[in-house]
């Protein structure tokens, strides 16, 4: 492991949050982490949506050239009738609780995506699943980004962050309900694995202040520990906002771009901002596990 000597934790260049083509991203696990190498990170997870299937892979790749790296997985989860996104970092991926639980996870998007084909096909956007699976390499991990990709391609829109606001979120025609894992089984599988479980991107979701504190009130006493203060999905006034909760609730804080690809991406692997120096990096309690990979 390449680490700095000088200037502690906070120096330390860690991207915990990306996605490769086992999910998706557009990059597969080995560019993935060549391309983490080239910008500098020092300290990098992959994590697929309810996925570890290219862990081993971007271990591997990271190992040869002595990048710290750690397994992780970002887990769907269904809560206040919002989805919530947990990422679980430093986890033994091959751990059966947390194996079976992704298992259970993956196994409703068939019948979710075949719904969605069909919601789109009432607003005229004919054969969008058979579009979606053409951008999805992995056949388990069909996501609305895959659709939202194909609509791009067949020129119904211009790209894919209109694509989500006309078709894909809630109140739009292409928009499924479905029901994702319970929270505490998340943050359970995770623990299991011997993780640490790290809510994603908070400012995306659309829930009241109320349901927002529930969210995290369940989330601690589930046993979560950190929360992604700095994302690729925050601006900087949400930076401060999330910063401030971690603060009162005494969590691990996270840094991480949510890189799923230089077309797609605010944020490229590694060029997040840096952590308000008064708080604890989760990756205070990484550093280990990677340098034992
Ligand atoms: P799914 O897990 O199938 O619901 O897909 C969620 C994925 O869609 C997210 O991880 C993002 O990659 C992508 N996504 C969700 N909302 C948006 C948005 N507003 N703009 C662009 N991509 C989005
Ligand atoms: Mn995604
Ligand atoms: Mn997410
Ligand atoms: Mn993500």
């Amino acid at each position: 492991m390449k680490l700095p000597a000088a200037g502690g934790l906070h120096a330390i260049n860690a991207d915990l949050h990306c996605h490769s083509t086992v999910s998706d991203g557009w990059l597969e696990p080995e560019a993935l982490v060549l391309r983490a190498l080239a910008n500098g990170v020092q300290l990098l997870a992959l994590t697929d949506h309810d996925e570890v299937g290219g862990i081993d892979a971007a271990a591997e790749v990271a190992r040869a050239h002595g990048l710290a790296f750690v397994a992780g997985v970002e887990i769907s989860v269904s809560f206040a009738g919002e989805t919530i996104h947990i990422v679980g970092l430093g986890i033994d991926h091959r751990h059966p609780v947390l194996v079976k639980g992704l298992e259970q996870v993956r196994s409703g998007r068939d019948a979710r995506a075949q719904l969605m084909s069909e919601a789109l096909e009432k607003v005229g956007i004919r054969g969008a699943l058979a579009g979606a699976r053409r951008f999805a390499r992995n056949p388990a991990l069909v996501s609305r980004a895959h659709f939202a990709r194909h609509l791009v391609a067949s020129g119904v829109m211009p790209d894919v962050r209109t694509v989500f606001d006309h078709y894909l979120v809630r109140g739009k025609p292409g928009f499924v309900e479905h029901e994702w894992a319970a929270l505490d089984d998340a943050v359970g599988w995770i623990r299991a694995a011997g993780g640490i479980a790290v809510v994603a991107h908070p400012a995306r979701y659309r829930l009241s202040a109320d349901n927002l504190s529930r969210l995290f009130d369940r989330f601690v006493a589930a046993g979560g520990e950190a929360v992604e203060v700095v994302s690729g999905a925050h601006t900087d006034d949400e930076m401060r906002r999330f910063a401030t909760v971690a603060r009162q609730r005494g969590l691990l804080a996270s840094r991480a771009s949510d890189f799923h690809g230089e077309r797609e991406s605010p944020v490229d692997l590694g060029r997040c901002n840096p952590l308000p120096p008064d708080l604890e990096p989760v990756w205070s309690r990484l550093l280990p596990a990677a340098a034992s990979h």
